[in-house]
């Protein structure tokens, strides 16, 4: 699995320089540099992870049990309750202006890639990993099925930060089903109605659902990052959310 999601990633990476909907900035190297170690920062708290994930597992019985599903329905049921979960949380990071200081790192990114996809501030990655606790327990989800979401996740969020130009029919297709970077790009617009707009992670049906997804597809040239802020140096959004 792993080898594939860094295959996914390198394929990305490839793809969105030799298809490049936007002509990345002139400081794209520092910019890189810049998400790829908040991602290293993030990545430390992987052994907390794990053993929130160890926990769940054992000592710890579901309080709403999904057997009677069988193998692949709990598994399919649960890998939907944590994409629901994701959603919400991040609408929880919108609203909750405490949460919003911690994902606002996110967001101060003035252009989008790959890199994008990894550019979280710790605290963000340490809150969302004990939160998740919270459907774990309750629909007993085992370490091996949280490793498998976050791995989901994480190909798709490399997909859906990139700067791929993919035809318009072909990514208005795929709308429908997952997070596209039309999609996505409009909520990293500089504009706070549209950034407070799809928050879905994976599959796009939950911002249909629950009345958050942006009918305006990314346009070319519109300005990314936080309406009336600027990007900040990597120490900079490392404070950010103590100042
Ligand atoms: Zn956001």
């Amino acid at each position: 699995m792993a080898a594939a999601l860094f295959g996914w990633i390198a394929l990305v990476f490839v793809l969105e320089r030799l298809f490049a909907a936007e002509a990345p900035p002139t400081d794209n190297g520092t910019r890189i540099a810049r998400n790829v170690g908040l991602g290293v920062i993030a990545m430390t708290a992987a052994p907390l992870l794990l053993w929130l994930t160890g926990r769940i597992s054992t000592g710890f019985s579901p309080i709403i049990p999904l057997a009677a599903l069988g193998a692949a329905g709990a598994l399919i049921v649960q890998l939907l309750i944590l994409d629901i979960w994701t959603y919400a949380m991040h609408r929880a990071y919108h609203r909750v202006p405490l949460l919003w200081r911690f994902h606002a790192p996110h967001h101060l990114d003035e252009h989008l890639d790959a890199s994008s996809a990894f550019r979280f501030h710790l605290g963000e990655i340490l809150i969302s990993a004990a939160a998740r606790l919270i459907p774990a327990l309750i629909f007993g989800i085992g370490p091996a099925t949280l490793l498998l979401f976050e791995a989901i996740l994480t190909a798709n969020a490399v997909f859906h930060h990139s700067n791929i130009r993919l035809p318009a029919r072909f990514e208005r297709a795929l709308s429908w089903i997952v997070v596209t970077p039309a999609i996505h790009w409009r909520h990293h617009h500089a504009l706070r109605a549209d950034t407070d707009s799809n928050y879905t992670a994976i599959l796009s049906i939950w911002d249909r659902l629950f009345g958050s997804a942006n009918p305006r597809p990314r346009e070319l040239g519109m300005a990314i990052g936080v309406e009336g802020e600027r990007e900040r140096s990597f120490a900079g959004l490392l404070a950010y959310p103590f100042r």
